[in-house]
């Protein structure tokens, strides 16, 4: 398996691809290289490693041979042909867009990104001669009328987080691929498993690894895959020279232990979000759910198409607003009340107060994130146990 092979599963290439262990003294998994720095044999190798004429190691912040598995599966399960794997989510994220963006360049983003990525976009590129246009990219057309000559990246996720809007990756492709604009698609809600977005066309997928991939909230981590050459300039510049955001090979290691699971994981989050949301939408507190499984939702047919499955997350309005979000949010007993998502345990919380509190009141009106929004990471449980405690809370309404 340390040899490509395009046939076997995802599972198979999840759990095998990219180490063979064999050359590691016979040990399963990976080692753990826990070393910041790598030696040279002679002085001529050290300068020839660092001219890139020689391969080889050089200092943890440029790459490790942990970090280097992970890497290069992650590209595997994308289908793209190189991957960096970086310290957090907005490590990853912060890394592209310094490295691809000049003064006087354009980012086009869709209206609702993670707290943290509009900040970013909203705040602080813009502070040094970028310019942001926030646009509904579920309606492609917006994007075709604002990109221009100067439009470096167009910039999604998708599920939107948190409100579950679905963006159509191929007609965003078609535009971006015509205007020379790089398109970055966050693709933390699906996983690889669940959607690859280079597949359909995008330059380049960003993820918090901290996530699904890493699966058991047990750390912090992101990740980057594209082609060879814009992921070398993003590991030389983004990472070594801009912002050091380099994963550390136990944080590497562990993620390489979760996606061993990824894919039972993410069947799992999906039957019962599905179930859940099922079950939300028929109970008489609740205003609305967001989750394109669902027949109701406007993006249920784009989903079905771009999705294998519709994945774990769940937004949903009660009917008595902001108030009734938290009386329902104290009111739960095993669901606990945390932000991030993607853990075996089931999380809640209220994205307006917390997760997406970078935007302002008016901001979160324009970008659609409603006061009233509850935003439901569901984990691992029995799907019973998730039920009758979410339920009993909404009954106490
Ligand atoms: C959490 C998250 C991020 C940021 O990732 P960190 O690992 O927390 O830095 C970015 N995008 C999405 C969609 C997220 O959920």
């Amino acid at each position: 398996m340390t040899k490509r092979n395009p046939s076997a599963g995802f599972a198979t290439r999840a759990i095998h691809h990219g180490y063979d262990p064999l050359e590691y003294h016979g040990a399963l998994n990976p080692p753990v290289f826990m070393s910041s720095t790598f030696a040279y044999e002679n002085s001529m190798q050290g300068s020839d490693r660092f001219a890139g004429d020689a391969a080889g190691y050089i200092y943890h912040r440029v790459g490790n041979p942990t970090v280097s598995v992970l890497e290069g599966r992650l590209a595997e399960l994308e289908g793209g042909e190189a991957g960096l794997a970086t310290a957090s989510g907005m490590g990853a994220i912060t890394a592209a867009f310094w490295t691809l963006l000049s003064e006087g360049d354009e980012v086009i983003a869709d209206k609702t990104l993670y707290g943290c990525t509009f900040s970013l976009l909203h705040h602080h590129v813009t502070r040094f001669g970028v310019k942001t246009t926030f646009v509904d990219l579920t309606n492609p057309d917006e994007l075709a009328a604002a990109i221009n000559d100067k439009t470096r990246i167009v910039y999604s996720e998708t599920p939107a987080n948190p409100n579950m809007r679905v963006i159509d990756i191929a007609a965003i492709v078609r535009i971006t691929s015509a205007a020379d604009a790089v398109f970055i698609v966050d693709n933390t809600y699906c996983t690889p498993y669940l959607q690859r977005p280079l597949e359909m066309g995008a330059d380049l997928v960003v993820h918090s690894a901290t996530k699904y991939l890493g699966g058991h909230g047990d750390l912090l981590a992101g990740a980057l895959v594209g082609d060879q050459e814009m992921i070398d300039q993003i590991r030389f510049v983004g990472i070594k020279e801009m912002n050091g955001a380099m994963i550390s090979s136990m944080d590497a290691f562990l993620i390489l232990r979760g996606l061993k699971t990824l894919h039972l994981r993410m069947d799992r989050h999906s039957q019962t979000a599905l179930k859940l949301a099922r079950d939300l939408e028929k109970h008489a507190a609740v205003a609305r759910v967001y989750y394109p499984g669902l027949e109701s939702s406007p993006f249920h047919g784009l989903a079905k198409r771009q999705m294998a499955q519709f994945g774990g997350m769940i937004a949903l309005e009660l009917k008595g607003g902001l108030d009734a979000g938290r009386v329902f949010m104290d009111g739960l007993e095993m669901v606990i009340c945390a932000v991030s998502l993607g853990d075996a345990e089931t999380l809640v919380q209220h994205p307006a107060s917390m997760t997406h509190s970078t935007y302002s009141e008016d901001e979160r009106k324009a970008h659609g994130i409603t006061n009233g929004l509850i935003r439901i990471s569901t984990g691992l449980e029995d799907y019973a146990d998730i039920r009758n405690d979410i339920l009993a809370a909404l009954d106490c309404l």
